[in-house]
C-alpha cells in the first residue's frame, strides 16, 4: 500500500497537470504503487469503485515495460476445462485437458462434448505442416527494371542477408525471402523459425536489421515501411491463408458410426451441414472462414494461455472438411493456415496464462527449442476440431437455440 499522505501529494500533483499518469512508475520506482495510484485518481474523478480491477494476481513490476503500460489493474476473464481430449501428434500425445477463458456460455460445454465423442472414436490426429512467421517490409525503388534488379540482388546476396538477420537472435532462422512488385515497390516477405517464440518481436528485429544491410548495399532501394502489410499481422487476408504464417495445422478424427448413432445423427446428415453452411454459405458470402466457429476456441485458448489475442484475425482462418465414409463413420478435419502461437514470451509467462500452458505440459522452451510450440499447436487443431465436429453436429440435430437458451441465459441450474 502506498502511505495516504504519499498517495494524496501524487494525486494532487496529477490532478493540477503536474505529473502525467505514465509518469508514476518513474517516480515511485514502482509499478504496483503506480497502479495503485492511477486507480485512485479514477475512483476519485469518476466515483466509481475500481476494486475488482485492482483484485489480481499480477505483479505490475514484472509486466510493465514488457506487456503493458499505464496500467490500472486487470481483467478477469473465467476459465473452463474441455477434455479429456485424445490427441495424437507428432509431439502432443495423450488426454489433454484445454484451458478456455471467456464468457460465451455454452463454449466450453460444446468444446467438450466434441472432445467427448472425438476421444471416444480413437482420438485426434494432429499435424503441423508448415512453419515460419513472417514480416514483409515495403521498399520503394525508382522504376520497375530496378525493382527486378533488387529482387535479383537480394536472391544473390541470400547468405549474407540470413546471416545478418540471425545475428539478432539465438533462435530465429531465415528460411526464404519472397518477393512481391507492384510498380515502384518491392515486398520482401521474409519468413523464419523462431523456435517457441510466436516470433513477431523477434522476427521485427532481425528484418530491421536485414533491410538496413539491403539498403545499405542497394542504394537505390528506400524503406518505406518495415511492415508493408503483406506480412500479414492482424488483418484477415488471402496471402497467409494460402502461403501461412506461424503454424499451419491440419487436425483430423473419424468419428465412429455408433458414437454418431447415439447422438441421433448420421454422417450425412453432419456432411450435409458443413457442405452447404461451412463450404457454400461460406462461398456466398466471401468468407475466409470456411468453417462455424474456429475464432470461438481461438480466441479462449488465447486469452487463456496468453497469445496476442488481436491475432485471433489471422489465426481462426481456416477450412472445415467432412466426409461419410462408406461403413457409415464421418472423417472430419480442420485445416488451420496461419495459427500464431508460443509457448515463450509475449503474455505467455504472466501467472495464470504460465499455470494453463503447464496444465497442457507446453510452457517455456522446448527440447529441443520450437517442439513445445508445435505440440501446443496440435493440441490447439484437436480442439479446434473438437469445437467443430460439435457445432456441425448441434446444428444436423437443429439444438443450437436450444443449447444457447440453457447455457447462455442461466438456465443450465
Ligand atoms: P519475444 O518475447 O519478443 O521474444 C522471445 C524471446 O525469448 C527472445 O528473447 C528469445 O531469445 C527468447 N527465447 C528463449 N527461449 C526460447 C525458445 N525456446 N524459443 C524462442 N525464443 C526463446 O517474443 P516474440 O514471440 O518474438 O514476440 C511476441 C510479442 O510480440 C508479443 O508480445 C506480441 O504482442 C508482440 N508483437 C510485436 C509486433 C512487432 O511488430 N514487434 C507485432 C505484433 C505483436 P533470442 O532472441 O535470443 O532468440
Amino acid at each position: 500500500m502506498v502511505e495516504e499522505l504519499g498517495i494524496e501529494d501524487l494525486l494532487r500533483k496529477v490532478e493540477v497537470g503536474e505529473l502525467k499518469l505514465h509518469e508514476l512508475d518513474k517516480v515511485l520506482g514502482d509499478s504496483n504503487k503506480a497502479t495503485e495510484v492511477r486507480r485512485r485518481f479514477l475512483e476519485r474523478r469518476f466515483n466509481v469503485k475500481l476494486t475488482g480491477i485492482g483484485s489480481t494476481v499480477i505483479d505490475f513490476n514484472t509486466v510493465v515495460g514488457r506487456n503493458i503500460e499505464n496500467t490500472i489493474g486487470a481483467a478477469q476473464i473465467p476459465m473452463g476445462i474441455a477434455g479429456p481430449l485424445l490427441v495424437r501428434g507428432d509431439y502432443a500425445n495423450g488426454l489433454y485437458y484445454v484451458p478456455l477463458a471467456t464468457t460465451e456460455g455454452a463454449l466450453v460445454a460444446s468444446v467438450n462434448r466434441g472432445a467427448k465423442l472425438i476421444t471416444e472414436s480413437g482420438g485426434a490426429r494432429s499435424k503441423v505442416i508448415n512453419d515460419g512467421m513472417t514480416r514483409a517490409p515495403v521498399l520503394t525503388v525508382p522504376s520497375v527494371v530496378d525493382a527486378v534488379e533488387l529482387v535479383n540482388w537480394v536472391n544473390e546476396h541470400f547468405q549474407e542477408i540470413k546471416s545478418v538477420a540471425e545475428s539478432t537472435s539465438r533462435h530465429a532462422k531465415l528460411l526464404s525471402i519472397q518477393p512481391f512488385i507492384v510498380g515502384n515497390n518491392v515486398w520482401l516477405r521474409f519468413k523464419f523459425t523462431t523456435g517457441d517464440a510466436m516470433g513477431m518481436n523477434m522476427v521485427t528485429i532481425a528484418v530491421d536489421r536485414a533491410v538496413k544491410y539491403i539498403t545499405t548495399n542497394f542504394p537505390k532501394a528506400r524503406l518505406v515501411a518495415l511492415s508493408g502489410n503483406m506480412c500479414v499481422d492482424k488483418k484477415a487476408n488471402a496471402v497467409n491463408f494460402l502461403l501461412g504464417r506461424g503454424k499451419t495445422v491440419v487436425s483430423e478424427a473419424v468419428i465412429k458410426r455408433e458414437v454418431l448413432e447415439k447422438m441421433g445423427v448420421t454422417a450425412e446428415d453432419v456432411v450435409e451441414v458443413n457442405n452447404r453452411k461451412n463450404l457454400l454459405g461460406s462461398a456466398l458470402a466471401h468468407a475466409y472462414g470456411f468453417n462455424a466457429h474456429f475464432a470461438n476456441i481461438i480466441a479462449a485458448i488465447f486469452i487463456a494461455t496468453g497469445q496476442d489475442v488481436a491475432q485471433v484475425v489471422e489465426s481462426s482462418m481456416g477450412i472445415s472438411w467432412m466426409e461419410a465414409l462408406e461403413n457409415g463413420d464421418l472423417y472430419a478435419s480442420v485445416t488451420l493456415p496461419s495459427l500464431e502461437v508460443g509457448t515463450v514470451g509475449g503474455g505467455t509467462g504472466l501467472p495464470t496464462q504460465r499455470e494453463a500452458l503447464q496444465l497442457l505440459g507446453v510452457y517455456g522452451s522446448g527440447n529441443p527449442p520450437g517442439t513445445n510450440a508445435i505440440k501446443f499447436a496440435e493440441i490447439v487443431g484437436a480442439a479446434v476440431l473438437a469445437g467443430e465436429v460439435n457445432l456441425v453436429l448441434a446444428l444436423a440435430r437443429d439444438e443450437l437455440a436450444r443449447a444457447h437458451e440453457m447455457l447462455g441465459r442461466g438456465r443450465a441450474r
